[in-house]
């Protein structure tokens, strides 16, 4: 069993280190609200650590789940970051969804320091982490993600790994592209279900089998017909990801159009109050128009 710390313990991350915990693992935790790495130690019998450079102190392994590119460099890079204090031959797993650009960063940071980085945002949302079923987007070395692996699958159903550093984030970046145009044709569909008077459990209930259906059907139709959206993935999480996924495809000459206007809509969200709703809220727009 391996020597862990796990930085980051919110919504994502506080699941995630459990399921390591309950792996036989011995998990170190860090949070800036202290509070809640009191929290969770009590609750999994693990240690907390009042800063990620004490958490990561001799630890084989060393995984983060924060907000955005910046909050990664703070929990790694700074003064009081896990990279001062993680030895060579160790290992950095990012859980964070950021860019490709910070992935790369990290790699070659790592790389001088003799520390194996890896880049592995999520997918699968609280559910899937509180049910240890999330799927992991890895980039990195080969030989770092075969060391890691088994780690990583104490939270995961579906581990791939993508090619090298960045390319975990950069597949995670095609999976909101393909989620942002979806649930507005979602969104659409309901909207018209209503305004036509249709039974709309009776609609999804026949449509979700046929070549309509989705995830998001079959998970989000019954609270957006009821109109309620505090649960879930943050439109504020969507727009920093849609931000990131943009910033790419301007770089490497992709045309994305519908997730382009789908982050106007989000942004049309926040200013109605929208920050923290669930991303499917792009019904409450339409209804509101
Ligand atoms: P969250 O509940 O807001 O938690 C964020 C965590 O990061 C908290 O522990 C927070 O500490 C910590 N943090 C933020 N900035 C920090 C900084 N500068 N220094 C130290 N700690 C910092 O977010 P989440 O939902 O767990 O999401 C985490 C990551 O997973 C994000 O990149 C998100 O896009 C991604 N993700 C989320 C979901 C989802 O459904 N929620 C799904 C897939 C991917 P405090 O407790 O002190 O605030």
């Amino acid at each position: 069993m391996a020597s862990v710390a796990f930085i980051g313990l919110g919504v994502m991350g506080y699941p995630m280190a459990g399921y390591l915990a309950k792996g036989g693992h011995d998990v170190t935790v860090y949070n800036r609200t202290s509070e809640k790495a009191a929290k969770w130690a009590a609750e999994h019998g693990g240690a907390h650590a009042p800063t990620p450079r004490q958490a990561a102190a001799g630890k084989d392994f060393v995984f983060a789940c924060v907000g955005n590119d910046d909050d990664v460099r703070q929990v790694t890079l700074s003064e009081d970051g896990a990279f001062a204090e993680m030895g060579e031959g160790s290992t950095f797993i990012d859980n964070t969804t950021a860019s490709a650009v910070l992935a790369r960063e990290l790699h070659a940071a790592g790389t001088a320091r003799g520390i194996g980085c890896l880049d592995a945002p999520v997918s699968g949302g609280q559910a899937g982490a509180e049910n240890g079923a999330l799927t992991v987007m890895v980039g990195g070395d080969e030989d770092v993600f075969a060391r890691a692996r088994p780690l990583i699958d104490c939270y995961a159903k579906m581990v791939g790994h993508m090619g090298p550093a960045g390319s975990g984030q950069l597949t995670k970046m095609v999976n909101q592209i393909c989620i942002a145009g979806l649930v507005q044709g979602l969104a659409e569909g309901i909207h018209f279900a209503q305004n036509a008077g249709l039974d709309v459990a009776k609609v999804i209930d026949v449509i979700s089998k046929g070549a309509a259906g989705s995830w998001q059907m079959e998970n989000r139709y019954e609270t957006m017909d009821a109109g309620q959206y505090d649960h879930g993935f943050a439109v504020d999480w969507m727009r920093k990801d849609l931000d990131i996924c943009l910033t790419e495809a301007r770089g490497n000459g992709s045309h994305l159009p519908v997730a382009a206007l789908v982050d106007q809509f989000y942004s049309e969200i926040q200013k109605m109050g929208g920050n923290r709703w669930d991303t499917s809220s792009l019904l409450a727009r339409l209804k509101k128009a």
